[in-house]
């Protein structure tokens, strides 16, 4: 039995196993249930920004077998108490913004999961990275490609990993979706269409100031569809093409981008077809086409349950919390030097950022834009 689990241990999360184990094995390799029998390495996470979705990895990481949530970086104290009596955060591993570099002295600390708005994230990897510790942050990696080659230097620098929390590529849906379309059950890949958007609300949040944000929805919520569209296609495009409307120039204004439309060239021929909105709810939508079937995710980057189906019928897999799969699957990568099936590091960011550059710029200037990715 020992010796099955750590098989299965062994092959998690890698679809290349898939063949040689029963759907019932696949399906335990995701299961998302902390085992308490694991006496392997743990990552000790310091989670920077105790927000909304940072609050949403912290209960997550409580089901994590191979990571766990350890310390906390905030810059407001009453947050910092509560998530020490919530979360079991020894005081030694609270800090503030001001004094956090000290965490390279920190021997209980592997990594810091950078969870503040997106134009902090740059800054925070260096000095993560200059700190000696791991850096995982959320998407976008940063607000342009630039920053995000910045990041990845440091951290190439200071000899420690940058992963970006793209949840999406540890969903067993979305990972049986690229198995099929890899052993070509599909055939050949001919269009993709990615609807990502949703309404958003207060217009004081910092989502809406571009200070904070680098951007509007397509920083937000439609880089899922930039995301997904190279995931899915399993490719990366060659060039892009995007126009943008605004319907309410007083919400989306001094750089907030509220609707853009982008096509998505690959060097195959296939095209993505993408929105990207702040306007509409409902739009969360991935359509693949190809020469012998499709696949249809709907919701398919929302927390779950993911849906889908393909020519051949449902998918039937089970609802697994991303971010404690997530988490587990980074610590393999971080503590055993695993690769994921999709990457999640540094240069997978990057990716998304350059196509996130050349979007704007396509829009500036109306005309189709190269892409060398
Ligand atoms: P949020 O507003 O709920 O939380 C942001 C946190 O950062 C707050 O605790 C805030 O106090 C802190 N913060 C630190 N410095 C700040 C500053 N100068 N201005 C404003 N806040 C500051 O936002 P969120 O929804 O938790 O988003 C945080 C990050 O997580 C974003 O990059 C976002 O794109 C990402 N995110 C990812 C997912 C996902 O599914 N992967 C989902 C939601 C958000």
């Amino acid at each position: 039995m020992k010796s099955r689990r750590k098989f299965l241990q062994n092959i998690t999360g890698s679809v290349i196993a898939i063949p040689f184990l029963s759907k019932i094995e696949y399906l335990e390799s995701f299961k998302n249930i902390k085992d308490r029998s694991y006496d392997g390495p743990v990552l000790r996470v310091a989670i920077m920004g105790l927000g909304s979705y940072g609050t949403r990895v912290a209960d997550a990481m409580k089901d994590c077998t191979k990571a766990k949530l350890v310390g906390v970086i905030s810059g407001t104290p009453s947050k910092i108490t509560a998530w020490q009596a919530k979360y079991n955060i020894p005081e030694k591993n609270c800090y503030n913004y001001e004094n956090y570099d000290s965490i390279k002295s920190n021997p209980d600390i592997d990594a810091v999961y950078i969870i503040t708005p997106n134009a902090l994230h740059k800054d925070a990897a260096i000095r993560v990275a200059k700190a000696g510790k791991h850096v995982i942050s959320e998407k976008p990696m940063s607000i342009n490609a630039k920053d995000g080659q910045e990041m990845i230097a440091a951290c190439k620098k200071a000899n420690v990993k940058l992963l970006v929390g793209y949840r999406m590529h540890f969903e067993p849906k979305t990972l049986e979706v690229l198995r099929m379309r890899k052993d070509g059950e599909f055939g050949k890949v001919l269009f993709f269409q990615g609807l990502s958007g949703f309404q958003i609300g207060d217009p004081t949040q910092w989502r809406l100031k571009r200070e904070s944000s680098g951007g509007g929805a397509m920083m937000d919520i439609g880089i899922y569809s930039i995301n997904g569209a190279r995931y899915m296609i399993g490719d990366e495009p060659i060039w892009v093409t995007a126009q943008e409307t605004k319907t309410n120039k007083e919400k989306f204004k001094g750089g907030i981008d509220e609707t853009i439309q982008f096509q998505l060239g690959f060097p195959s021929g296939a095209v993505a077809s993408c929105l990207s909105t702040y306007s509409m709810n409902n739009l969360d939508r991935f359509f693949l086409n190809a020469e012998k079937g499709f696949a249809e995710l709907q919701p398919s980057t929302g927390y779950g349950p993911i849906k889908g189906k393909t020519n051949k019928g449902e998918l039937d897999y089970p609802h697994v919390t991303h971010q404690t799969v997530q988490m587990d699957r980074m610590a393999e990568i971080i503590l055993e030097g695993k690769q994921p099936t999709v990457p999640v590091d540094g240069e997978e960011g990057l990716k998304d950022l350059k196509i996130i550059d050349a979007i704007y710029s396509a829009i500036k200037s109306g005309k189709k834009v190269s892409l060398s990715l």
